[in-house]
């Protein structure tokens, strides 16, 4: 795609497949967004169809914390191929039990055994059905604004009504309650609660961090109720927050921990649900085969899975998520205190960094700038008024100043937009 001619072509080419093939109201969404096409991907880069060269500071929603094609995960999985890829099922797979012990052996010890999957919702859907046959009984406590996948378990736990009602009725039994309100989730945990499902940080809702011991109330609540805590790390987990899990900062355990987005090293998909032995006992013991899923806990993945653990510990990136998070938090506390009447909040725990404005449509119009400048970021599917950043665990400071510095631009540019408007 040398020449802008027939990048353009090409670009088209791609649109009007969309259009005609995936989902035309989709394509013209990203059209109009100015999204390009996707064309190489490296560390905290992207590059698009004319060339142009993007800092990822979205990374996937969380997928890309070791950043794109880490070449120690990638070397994992084309070793891998050339032996096996997907399992037989009849045999056992001895990438699966090594990522499983490994799993057990860097979360806290009630956690021991990982069923594997191949999304955040796979493991959603697991860890509710474990919570309500291990327990026998029926209500899911959820939360407002929550995130937990689109699938019709995860989403009737999902916490926006827009996504919900058109698929209505869902599973009975769910209820919600405000994100971070203790006392409103206790007065829910009852003697019928299967569980209670919670995110460490709400992503999608717009990078809402609980206040600090949240966890703790809600795991005394369910421990007084006999219901189960799930904690849902799909987004949280593997450094994202500045600890190891999300949970860590309420120095609590889950009884169930769902798990996806980056364990997969940002090459291979995969989810998993840990949980506990008694929980295990009282799904598997009758019936070995009670939940199943084909392609999970595939050679492949469980490669990747490994290499990801290695790489992240190797590399010392939760640390790294934890130093460079404080750093890219204070950057953008810095551009709110510039524009305090466009930011209204930022927000965050770690490499998860949430700016708020204080009013519709700007984000949109901060993110085309942003784009101009060659930085990557979107707002929360829940809460467009939030900017989030999600970028790589191996990002260097001098790409967060890069970011920051772009950040401040384009705020500053739309404010003059805006007061012209005005
Ligand atoms: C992304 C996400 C999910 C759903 O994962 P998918 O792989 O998209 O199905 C569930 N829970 C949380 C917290 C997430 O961020």
């Amino acid at each position: 795609m040398e020449e802008s001619g027939s990048a353009d072509a090409y670009y088209q080419s791609v649109i009007q497949r969309y259009n005609d093939f995936i989902n035309p109201y989709l394509a013209r969404l990203m059209a109009f967004a100015g999204f390009g096409v996707e064309m190489k991907a490296e560390g905290c880069w992207l590059w698009d169809h004319e060339g142009r060269k993007y800092l990822d500071c979205l990374g996937g929603y969380g997928v890309f914390s070791l950043g794109h094609r880490n070449p120690v995960v990638i070397k994992a999985v084309k070793d891998q191929l050339d032996e096996i890829a997907l399992s037989a099922k009849t045999f056992f797979s001895d990438n699966a039990s090594l990522l499983a012990e490994k799993l057990a052996s860097i979360t806290p010890d009630p956690l021991q055994y990982s069923f594997f999957c191949n999304s955040g919702t796979e493991a959603v859907e697991a860890a509710l059905k474990f919570a309500k046959a291990s327990t026998g009984r029926l209500k899911i406590v959820s939360t407002e604004g929550s995130f937990h996948g689109k699938t019709i378990g995860s989403l009737s736990t999902t916490g926006r009504p827009k996504y919900r009602t058109p698929f209505e009725p869902l599973m009975p039994g769910v209820v919600f309650v405000p994100y971070g309100d203790p006392a409103a989730a206790a007065r829910e945990i009852d003697s019928s609660t299967a569980c209670m499902i919670i995110e460490a940080i709400q992503g999608e809702g717009g990078i809402q961090v609980p206040p600090p011991g949240y966890l703790v109330e809600l795991r005394r609540a369910c421990d007084r109720a006999g219901a189960l805590l799930i904690i849902d790390e799909v987004q949280t987990g593997f450094g994202r927050t500045g600890k190891l899990f999300g949970f860590e900062h309420d120095g609590v355990c889950p009884d169930l921990l769902t798990l996806a987005k980056s364990l997969g090293g940002g090459i291979m998909p995969i989810g998993c649900v840990m949980g506990t032995a008694e929980i295990w006992q009282k799904v598997f013991e009758v019936n070995p085969m009670a939940h199943t899923c084909t392609f999970g806990g595939s050679p492949l993945a469980c490669a990747a899975g490994l290499a990801a653990i290695e790489v992240l510990e190797k590399e010392g990136l939760v640390e790294r998520s934890r130093i460079l998070g404080e750093v890219l938090l204070e950057g953008l506390k810095s551009v709110k205190a510039q524009f305090p009447e466009i930011v209204a909040d930022v927000r965050g725990r770690g490499l998860m960094v949430g700016l708020e404005f204080a009013m519709d449509e700007v984000g949109e119009l901060v993110v085309a700038q942003l784009m101009k400048r060659g930085v990557c970021v979107a707002y929360a599917l829940n809460n467009p008024r939030v900017l989030r950043f999600e970028p790589p665990l191996i990002i260097e400071k001098e790409s967060i100043d890069f970011a920051v510095k772009a950040v401040e631009e384009s705020i500053g540019e739309t404010a003059e937009l805006l007061s012209a408007l005005a």
